[in-house]
């Protein structure tokens, strides 16, 4: 258990490290708390970023995890626009890019994903956009409007929300997708195809099973995305969304064990007894499915703050959680728990075309993970049945008239 001279530095002022500052406070922790993060701004959702707020339905501060007079009232020294840049585990320091040396007892990093980039001719022309940051959905926001016209490379979450959100705003979109589907990577096919047709419904283009060779552009300004094979899609913008990588080079550099993200136990403690690891920075235990994995979510995120600030402030750890994620585009909720690893079969419950319907994925008969969209019941009770671990009916499972809690019964 720490006490008030235990100096907590949180290295990435995110989701993950903010929260982790506020369940410290919360959980009665008094002890200093250093919490430094490269972007000029407080910690802050990044969920809106593709959705409500880039629609223009929430604004600025709708985003902030807390007030920025928050961590001055709470004791929290918080440093904006600075990195950590090297720590030194020896001597428990963190250098700071400011050149400062901030001494720690307990460390936590909490540094994050990064958009990954595609290293294609024309990727440093003006008008070729990511989206991670604030900073980036600004400039996303600026380029999509009433007839101007995105091209999204990449079918993934974040880029079909923004596909939504260009569509809502009267934009034109193409959504160039390597694999011969969209969420190929994280996704069944039955979902995929739900919103592929989803999106044309609604007036997106798809070049499906299409590489991208270069941007090209005109006067430094991106003009259109070239297709392997030579066609192109003209466009005003594009939004480069595949997929992310973990921000572990400094712990790499400090000799911590990673292997796509930092590797951390169940406390979300890393080889050293000192330095915690939480977030999508993270490779993490998944002990419900006896395996590791790299999350990026904030329900992760929230489930590892939590873990650390009870483990610091000499709490129980609170109980292992089921993975969940959600996404919203147009009028649909969709809400994801656990992983389909080692499924062996797909129960579809509810009719895709009536928009309201739920995948559920099963090992024999454990239930490893549902799919659902507009189908809130089915999301709740298959989360906690993925959770308890006890053997299904997949004809009760795949019939409507049957409720979810009798399937559960
Ligand atoms: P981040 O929020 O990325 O925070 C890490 C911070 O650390 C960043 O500010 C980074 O700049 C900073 N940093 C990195 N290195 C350093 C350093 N050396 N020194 C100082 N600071 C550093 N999840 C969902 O569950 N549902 C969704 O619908 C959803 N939608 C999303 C939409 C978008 C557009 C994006 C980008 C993400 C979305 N996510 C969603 C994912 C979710 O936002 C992340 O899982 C969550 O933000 C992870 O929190 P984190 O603190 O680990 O990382």
């Amino acid at each position: 258990m720490a006490d008030a001279s235990t100096q907590v530095v949180i290295l990435g002022a995110g989701h993950a490290g903010g929260s982790a500052a506020a369940f410290l406070r919360q959980y009665g922790f008094d002890g200093p708390i250093t919490l430094v993060g490269d972007e000029p701004i407080a910690p802050y959702q990044r969920p809106p970023l593709s959705k409500a707020w880039l629609k223009g339905e929430a604004n600025a501060d709708d985003l902030m995890l807390k007030d920025e007079s928050w961590y001055a009232e709470n004791n929290c020294r918080l440093l904006l626009g600075v990195t950590g840049a090297a720590i030194d585990r020896a001597g428990k320091t963190v250098t700071l890019s400011t050149g400062e040396t901030v001494p720690y007892d307990v460390l936590v990093i909490a540094t994050g994903a990064r958009a990954r980039k595609l290293t294609i001719a024309g990727a440093d022309l003006e008008g070729v956009l990511e989206l991670r940051t604030a900073a980036d959905a600004e400039k996303l926001k600026a380029a999509i409007g009433p007839g101007r016209r995105l091209a999204v490379v990449g079918g993934g979450y974040v880029g079909l929300e923004a596909a939504a959100s260009g569509r809502a705003l009267g934009a034109e979109v193409v959504i160039v997708e390597r694999e011969s589907r969209c969420l190929a990577r994280v996704a069944c096919e039955p979902l995929s195809t739900f919103f592929q047709d989803y999106h044309r419904q609604h007036g997106v283009v798809f070049e499906l099973a299409a590489g991208v060779e270069a941007f090209e552009g005109e006067r430094g300004h991106i003009t259109g995305v070239r297709l392997t094979g030579g066609r192109v899609i003209a466009c005003d913008a594009v939004l480069v969304g595949v997929g992310a990588m973990p921000n572990e080079e400094i712990a790499r550099e400090a000799g911590l064990p990673c292997d796509n993200g930092v590797l951390v136990d169940l406390e979300a403690r890393t080889s050293d007894p000192s330095i915690f690891a939480i977030g999508d920075v993270t490779h993490r235990p998944l002990p419900l499915y006896e395996r590791t994995h790299r999350l990026e979510s904030v329900p992760n995120a929230l489930e590892q703050a939590k873990l650390v600030a009870s483990a610091i402030a000499g709490r129980p750890l609170p109980a292992a959680e089921v993975p969940w994620f959600w996404s919203d585009q147009y009028d649909l909720k969709l809400q994801i728990a656990g992983l389909p690893f080692e499924a062996d079969t797909i129960v579809v419950r509810g009719e895709p075309a009536s928009a309201k319907f739920a995948v559920f994925h099963l090992k024999g008969e454990l239930l490893q993970s549902v799919e659902a969209v507009n189908a809130a019941p089915e999301f709740m009770m298959g989360k906690q049945l993925i959770a308890r671990r006890t053997p299904i009916s997949r004809e009760r499972l795949a019939d409507p008239a049957v409720s979810m809690k009798e399937v559960a019964a």
